[in-house]
C-alpha cells in the first residue's frame, strides 16, 4: 500500500454528526520543560481540553508534565518513543517504537489510558498501521496545520487556523520540539508563537460557535489497510 493509499485510511477529521460543531486542539512533540507547562496553563484558564501526542523519550524525562496533562483532563497519546520517521524503519523497529512509547507513558502516569497514536511527520504505512492496530492504538491525522513549528508569526497562524475551521477539525499544533531539531540547534523554547497564538484561538473558535472538545471515547482501533 502506497504512502496516500495509508493516509486516506487514517482519521483526519472527527464530525461525529450533522450539524455537531466540533473542534479538537492536539500538540505534538512535547512534553517539553520550556513550553509544555505554558501550553497547560493557557487551557486550564480557558477550560479546554486538549491532546497532547507526546514523544516517549520525552515523557520519560518529564513524568510530572505527563501527570499533569491527565489530571487536567488532556488525553496524552502516543507519537513514537524516539520520533524517527517510521516509513525508513524496520518493521521491528517501528514495532519498538510504538510500544516503548505506550509503555514510557503508562510509567510516567499509570492513569493514562493511551487510545491514539500519530505518526512523526505523517509518515503512515501498512506496517505503521498495522502495529498501531495491535498495540490498540488508532491513528490520527490532521485537517489543519499552521504550520506553527515554523513560526510563521502568530498573526498567520491564528489566520491559517480560522481559514480552515469546519465541524469535526482537528488542528494540528506544537508544544516541543523533537530530538532532531534540538540537534540542529533550535532553541526548545521556540514556541512562544504558538502559545499567543492560542490564547486568541481558543476564544476565536468559540466566537465562531464551535466547541473544543475532546476526542470521542469511541475511535475505532482496527484501521483498516
Ligand atoms: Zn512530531
Amino acid at each position: 500500500m502506497r504512502y496516500l493509499d495509508c493516509l486516506s485510511a487514517v482519521r483526519s477529521e472527527c464530525a461525529e454528526a450533522a450539524g455537531d460543531r466540533s473542534v479538537y486542539l492536539t500538540f505534538d512533540d512535547g512534553p517539553n520543560p520550556l513550553c509544555t507547562s505554558d501550553v497547560l496553563d493557557v487551557l486550564a484558564e480557558q477550560r479546554v481540553p486538549a491532546t497532547f501526542f507526546v514523544i516517549g523519550a520525552y515523557a520519560a524525562d518529564q513524568p510530572k508534565l505527563v501527570q499533569r496533562m491527565i489530571a487536567e483532563g488532556h488525553e496524552v497519546a502516543n507519537h513514537t518513543m524516539n520520533h524517527p520517521d517510521l516509513s525508513r524503519c524496520k518493521p521491528a523497529e517501528v514495532q519498538f517504537e510504538i510500544l516503548a512509547a505506550s509503555s514510557a507513558i503508562r510509567t510516567a502516569c499509570p492513569q493514562a489510558l493511551v487510545r491514539h497514536i500519530r505518526a512523526p511527520y505523517g509518515m503512515w504505512t501498512e506496517q505503521v498501521l498495522a502495529s498501531s492496530a495491535r498495540a490498540g492504538l488508532a491513528a490520527l491525522h490532521w485537517s489543519v496545520d499552521p504550520r506553527d513549528w515554523s513560526r510563521p508569526g502568530v498573526d498567520a497562524i491564528v489566520e491559517m487556523v480560522l481559514a480552515s475551521l469546519r465541524s469535526g477539525a482537528i488542528v494540528l499544533l506544537h508544544d516541543g520540539c523533537p530530538p532532531d531539531e534540538l540537534g540542529r540547534g533550535t532553541h526548545a523554547g521556540l514556541r512562544d508563537q504558538t502559545l499567543k497564538a492560542l490564547s486568541r484561538l481558543i476564544p476565536a473558535i468559540r466566537g465562531r460557535g464551535f466547541a473544543i472538545r475532546s476526542l470521542p471515547q469511541s475511535q475505532r482501533t482496527d484501521t483498516p489497510l
